[in-house]
C-alpha cells in the first residue's frame, strides 16, 4: 500500500513512519486479553527508559485522550487538601494549567512571567518561601506557542528544596530533546503519543514518582475519570486501563518506541538540530524574523513574525504549501501575527529544503517581497 507523505511543520501530530502507520494494521482483539495487557507493560516499561527513569522509583501511565488530558490529570490528582499549585507561565500551555485549576477550583498562584522570556527564579523561589502551602511547582518545558525553553532542571531543585514537588509538561520535548528525571529534578513529566514518540493521536501518558501517586489515595477526588492514583492502581492490580484503551493506537505507539530506541536518543536529537538548523537557515534566507531570541529556544519550534508586506496573506500561502504536501502553522500570541515550523517528526534536512522551495515559490505567487520587509 503507497500511503501519500505529507511533512507536518506544525507543533504535532507529527509526520509518522510508513513502518508505524502500518502497525495499527492487526486482527481484533479484545483489550481485555492477556496478550493485551503484556503489550501495555512494556509500551510502559519503555516509556520510563526514555526518561532515565529507574523503574524502581517512577511509574508510567496511560490515558486515552490527547495530550491536554495529563495536565488535568496531574493538577486534579497531585494536590493534597489545603494546599496550593504554583503555575510558573510564561506561555499558552501554562495559562492551560492554570485555567485547569481554576475550572476545578484548586487553590494556585498564577506566576506570569512575559512570554519572551525566562522566569525569575528568585521570584519562584521568594513565592515559595513566603507561602508554606505551595505543594505542586509546575511549569511547561518547551512553551510550543513560542518555543521558549524553560530551565526546568533550576525549578525542579527549588521546589525541592521548600518540600514541593515538581511537574513539569514535556509534551513538546519528551523523546526529542534528551531528558533525565533524576538530573533534572523530576517528580512528574508527561506527553502523548503523537509527538516525541512519533505515534499516533489519542494516547497520553504520565511518569511520575509512585511514593507520590501512592501518597494521592487520600486527597480528594475531584475526578472520577481522570484521577491518577485511580489509573495506577487499576494498572498495577490488572494490567489494564480502567477503561477502553485505545487498542490500535498503543500498537502505533509499541512501534514508535521500537523505532526511537533504534534510531537512539542522540542521534534522534541530532536528527532534529540538523531539522531546526535548516529552518532556520531558510528562514534567514528569507529575510524573516523571529519571535525569540534563539539562545531561549528550545530548537524545536520555529516562530516567525509575518512580514510587513501587504501582499502577505498567511491562509494563500499556507494553502499553496498545503497542496504541495507541507503544512505550517498559524501562531499563538495574542498582538503579534506569526506562524511555526516545528522539528518535530519523522522528518529530516532534505524535507525542510524542499519545503523551503515551495514556500519561496508560495511566496512569489503571492507576490510578497523577498527578502520580506519589515516596518522597524
Ligand atoms: C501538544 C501539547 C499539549 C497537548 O495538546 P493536545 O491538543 O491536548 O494534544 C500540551 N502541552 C504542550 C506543551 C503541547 O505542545
Amino acid at each position: 500500500m503507497e500511503i501519500k507523505r505529507n511533512i507536518l511543520l506544525n507543533p504535532g501530530p507529527s509526520t509518522t513512519t510508513d513502518t508505524v502507520k502500518m502497525a495499527q494494521l492487526v486482527p481484533d482483539i479484545c483489550p481485555r486479553e492477556r496478550e493485551f495487557a503484556s503489550k501495555m507493560k512494556g509500551l510502559r516499561a519503555d516509556l520510563l527508559r526514555i526518561v532515565h527513569a529507574d523503574p524502581a522509583e517512577y511509574t508510567s501511565v496511560l490515558f486515552c485522550g490527547s495530550g491536554t488530558i495529563n495536565l488535568d490529570v496531574c493538577l486534579n490528582s497531585l494536590l493534597p487538601a489545603g494546599k496550593k499549585a504554583l503555575i510558573v507561565n510564561n506561555g499558552a500551555y501554562s495559562t492551560r494549567a492554570a485555567d485547569i485549576c481554576r475550572y476545578y477550583g484548586l487553590p494556585y498562584i498564577d506566576m506570569k512571567f512575559p512570554i519572551d522570556r525566562l522566569p525569575d527564579l528568585a521570584a519562584v523561589e521568594k513565592a515559595l518561601k513566603d507561602d508554606p502551602d505551595i505543594y505542586i511547582v509546575y511549569t511547561t518545558h518547551n512553551e510550543t506557542g513560542t518555543g521558549l525553553l524553560n530551565p526546568i532542571r533550576e525549578l525542579g531543585e527549588i521546589a525541592h528544596r521548600y518540600g514541593a514537588i515538581f511537574i513539569t509538561d514535556t509534551t513538546s520535548s519528551l523523546a526529542m530533546r534528551p531528558i533525565d528525571v533524576q538530573k533534572d529534578n523530576i517528580d512528574f513529566c508527561m506527553a502523548s503519543a503523537q509527538k516525541g514518540i512519533m505515534a499516533m493521536t489519542g494516547l497520553s501518558f504520565i511518569i511520575g514518582k509512585k511514593t507520590e501517586i501512592e501518597k494521592s489515595a487520600e486527597y480528594p477526588k475531584r475526578s472520577y475519570y481522570c484521577n491518577l492514583f485511580r489509573q495506577y492502581d487499576y494498572f498495577e492490580k490488572t494490567g489494564e486501563m480502567h477503561f477502553t484503551p485505545p487498542v490500535q493506537t498503543v500498537y502505533a505507539a509499541i512501534q514508535g518506541l521500537k523505532e526511537y530506541f533504534e534510531e537512539g536518543e542522540e542521534a534522534k536529537w541530532a536528527r532534529h538540530t540538523r531539522v531546526m538548523n535548516a529552518i532556520r537557515e531558510g528562514v534567514d534566507e528569507l529575510g524573516f524574523r523571529e519571535f525569540l531570541p534563539r539562545e531561549i529556544q528550545s530548537g524545536l519550534v520555529s516562530a516567525v513574525l509575518y512580514p510587513d508586506d501587504l501582499n502577505w496573506d498567511f491562509g494563500k500561502v499556507h494553502d499553496y504549501c498545503y497542496e504541495r504536501g507541507y503544512t505550517i502553522y498559524p501562531g499563538k500570541v495574542a498582538g503579534s501575527g506569526m506562524f511555526r515550523l516545528c522539528a518535530l517528526g519523522a522528518i529530516d534536512e532534505e524535507d525542510i529544503h524542499a519545503f523551503f522551495r515551495v514556500f519561496r515559490a508560495a511566496l512569489v505567487n503571492c507576490g510578497v517581497q523577498i527578502p520580506v520587509i519589515y516596518n522597524k
